[in-house]
């Protein structure tokens, strides 16, 4: 795999001006493989190590941005250096002092009632996980044969439990109960962007629904990736995790490339006066 033509040029062309990259993933089906068991999700070790030297590199950050708690997400990544956002922009860490929503605490209440009625619900559905957050409630059915007959029906049922101030957000295989903020991953991104300093460039890298929010929130200023089929507010595409890694080695590459020749031409004309004298 190669990255696609008019990222490529964008990406060398970036690198050769020395703006600075903030390089923002989401975490599973991006950077770790879609399993059966969410718990059983992983980020390669080597794909771990390319992402803690790209973000070594003078100039560039990376930022992990997810629908996970912060805490399962930080056990998942421990990626050096890196900033965390968890729950959909709920949350950020790194680059700076924590934060978090400010309304996270009653968030946090509401999401046990929300939590508990669907639990009830979807008492007579084996396979269904209810998964309670900070500030949301995940209903998984990757497990529930009949609810993958049907989720839709599931997505209405779910509908009818959510009090005025939250929302219902389809996901891959997840029904997600989400507070009705205008808030989500593109929001964590342009504020870790601004932690940064001006000028730094986004690229951001994800596969589900809600990372086609922080698409659009980012709009043609970023470089926006979709990874995997499926209509796409991104500008460009790749095919599943393993190409991840081609596009992180190619943003390495050029930024190294860049790196080398902005430095040869610093070094030359000195290196032509001491050699000078020996002619
Ligand atoms: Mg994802």
């Amino acid at each position: 795999m190669s990255l696609p033509s008019g990222l490529r040029r964008a990406v060398t062309a970036s690198a050769a001006r020395g703006e600075k990259w903030l390089i923002a993933l989401d975490f599973d089906g991006t950077l770790a493989r879609l399993r059966r068991a969410r718990s059983a999700a992983r980020l390669p070790h080597g794909r771990r190590l390319m992402l803690q030297r790209l973000g070594r590199l003078p100039g560039v950050r990376v930022v992990i941005v997810s629908g996970r708690e912060l805490a399962d997400l930080r056990r998942r990544c421990r990626i050096r250096g890196a900033a965390l956002s968890g729950e959909h922009g709920m949350s950020l860490t790194g680059f700076g002092r924590a934060w978090s929503h400010p309304a996270t605490a009653r968030l946090h209440r509401e999401s046990a009632a929300l939590a508990a009625a669907a639990s009830r619900l979807t008492l007579g559905m084996p396979g269904v996980e209810i998964e309670r957050k900070r500030t949301s409630v995940s209903v998984h059915w990757r497990k529930a044969p009949a609810v993958r007959r049907d989720p839709e029906g599931l997505g209405r049922a779910l509908s009818g439990l959510l009090r005025s101030g939250w929302r219902l957000a389809g996901g891959k295989c997840v029904w997600e109960l989400r507070p009705g903020l205008a808030r989500g991953k593109g929001d964590a991104i342009l504020l870790a962007q601004r932690r940064l300093g001006p000028g730094a460039r986004v690229l951001f890298i994800g596969d589900d629904a809600t990372d086609e929010e922080g698409f659009r929130k980012l709009g043609r200023a970023a470089w926006t990736v979709r990874v995997g089929p499926g209509e796409t507010a991104a500008r460009w595409r790749v095919a599943g995790p393993v190409d991840v890694d081609a596009l992180l080695v190619e943003l390495s590459t050029a930024r190294r490339q860049a790196g080398l020749s902005s430095s040869t031409s610093r070094t030359r004309p000195r290196s032509s006066t001491r050699r000078a004298p020996q002619r």
